[in-house]
């Protein structure tokens, strides 16, 4: 077989076999195929697709190329959640302390931020002391004591998706549905859960900027989870604006704790539960999505998922005193607001421009290997749907001084105010399984 024939088959759209797809990427882990040719390929399948043998093939051959996690000594249901990246988005700092209360494992490695997007370990590594990189060993024994941990990547997962999507990044090639849904099912499927929530963010701040778009990537992830016979949900999201209203490291375990005190911005929180709540009836833990909530109000009231973070940060050698005193996380020496020169109703709240901004900040990294200040970011305010004054504040900097003038501007940008009412925009726009 030749590279530069598959290459000349896809570009003239004919299905690749199983065969082939093997060829390309062993060639390619095992260095036998260059760059060059990958690019190309990876250039045609953007133009040409990948239909559901060939994503179910490339997956397959992906998740091959490494470890995968075994779950199997685990007791109890081992499920997984994944977010294809946002603005704002402490959601597994919520939802994992709630599944394990609620008597489901969550044995998650998860990912640092790039760009505008946050990343969890980021977000965990602002609590004191609190270690991200601990044995197999431990990961293992703290999953059967106490049903969570969040944790680096360990395992050798997926080597083959690590080096593709580096060159897709550089290549203008992430941006295909078939290759998305490859590359995140690939890792989901080595990480061992054997049901798995997928929170597909929609918007100007997402990959997928709009619903259509958004439906595709959750069908074809779907039909790769259930080819393994993995149970599947998938929930659609809105990212047009930040979720919640913190947007940072530190200040968002802040608003993350405050949501499992049962507190925090309502729609945030109401998006929390009902993402639990699916999971719950998904694994037939609870019959009905209404006896779900109930269940979640109780272990909120209880406080036994505020007390199963406290246990995970105690495990990951964390200092748990933070739950209960925020003056312990690093702090940001400046708090600036950003005044409203309008009035009127906030019709949009630019997700990207709020995430850029705080990454300009030192909240987020533009190169992989940029140091971030864990106490900065940006709290917004106003909201869409909102009724602004003159003069009100719309956000707040939390800054050590770097790029405060810009990012100020920014977020004033960010904002765009009219003067007819504007309706609040639902979080969670469908949920697919
Ligand atoms: N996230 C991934 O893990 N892979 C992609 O291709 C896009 C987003």
């Amino acid at each position: 077989m030749r590279i530069v024939d598959v290459i000349l088959k896809k570009r003239n759209n004919i299905p690749l076999t199983n065969e082939e797809i093997h060829f390309v990427i062993d060639g390619y882990v095992k260095g036998d195929i260059p760059d060059y040719q990958i690019s190309a390929l990876l250039m045609a399948i953007c133009f040409n697709g990948l239909n559901t043998e060939e994503q179910v093939s490339l997956t397959k051959e992906m998740l091959e190329s490494g470890e995968q996690v075994d779950l199997s000594n685990i007791k109890g249901i081992c499920v997984d959640k994944h977010s294809t990246g946002g603005v704002g988005d402490k959601t597994t700092l919520v939802v994992g302390p709630l599944f394990a209360s609620c008597g489901l494992v969550l044995a998650k490695m998860s990912g640092r931020g790039l760009g505008h997007t946050g990343g969890t370990l980021d977000k965990l590594e602002s609590i004191p002391n609190f270690s991200i990189d601990i044995s197999s060993e431990d990961f293992y024994k703290q999953v059967n004591d106490i049903n969570i941990a969040v944790i680096g990547q360990t395992a050798n997962i997926t080597p083959a998706d690590k080096k593709l999507y580096a060159l897709r990044d550089v290549t203008g090639t992430v941006d295909s549905i078939g290759l998305i849904a490859s590359s995140i099912m690939s890792k989901k499927l080595a990480s061992g859960a054997q049901s798995i929530i997928l929170d597909v963010k929609v918007g100007d701040g997402a990959f997928m900027k709009n619903v259509h778009q958004a439906k595709e990537l959750a069908n074809a992830m779907i039909n790769i989870g259930k080819s393994y016979n993995r149970n599947m949900i998938v929930v659609l999201s809105d990212m047009e604006q930040p979720l919640g209203n913190m947007v940072g490291n530190s200040i968002e375990v802040i608003e993350a704790i405050e949501t499992l005190k049962g507190r925090g911005p309502e729609s945030f929180r109401n998006f929390c539960f009902d993402l639990v709540a699916e999971m719950l009836v998904e694994t037939k833990v609870c019959e009905s999505k209404e006896k779900a909530l109930d269940l979640i109000k109780q272990k909120i009231e209880s406080k036994e998922a505020l007390n199963k973070l406290r246990e995970m940060i105690i495990y990951q050698h964390g200092d748990p005193r933070v739950i209960d005193d925020y003056s312990l996380f690093p702090q940001a020496k400046n708090k600036i607001p950003v005044i409203s020169e309008e009035e009127g109703y906030v019709e949009r709240l630019n997700a990207l421009e709020v995430g850029v901004g705080a990454m300009m900040l030192g909240a987020g990294r533009e190169n992989k290997n940029d140091i971030i200040d864990l106490a900065v970011g940006i709290e917004v305010i106003k909201k869409v749907g909102d009724y602004v004054n003159k003069g009100d504040v719309l956000a707040y900097l939390y800054s050590n001084g770097k790029n405060e003038q810009q990012v100020y501007q920014k977020v004033l940008n960010g904002y765009k105010i009219v003067k007819e009412k504007v309706e609040k925009s639902k979080l969670i726009l469908e949920v697919i399984k």
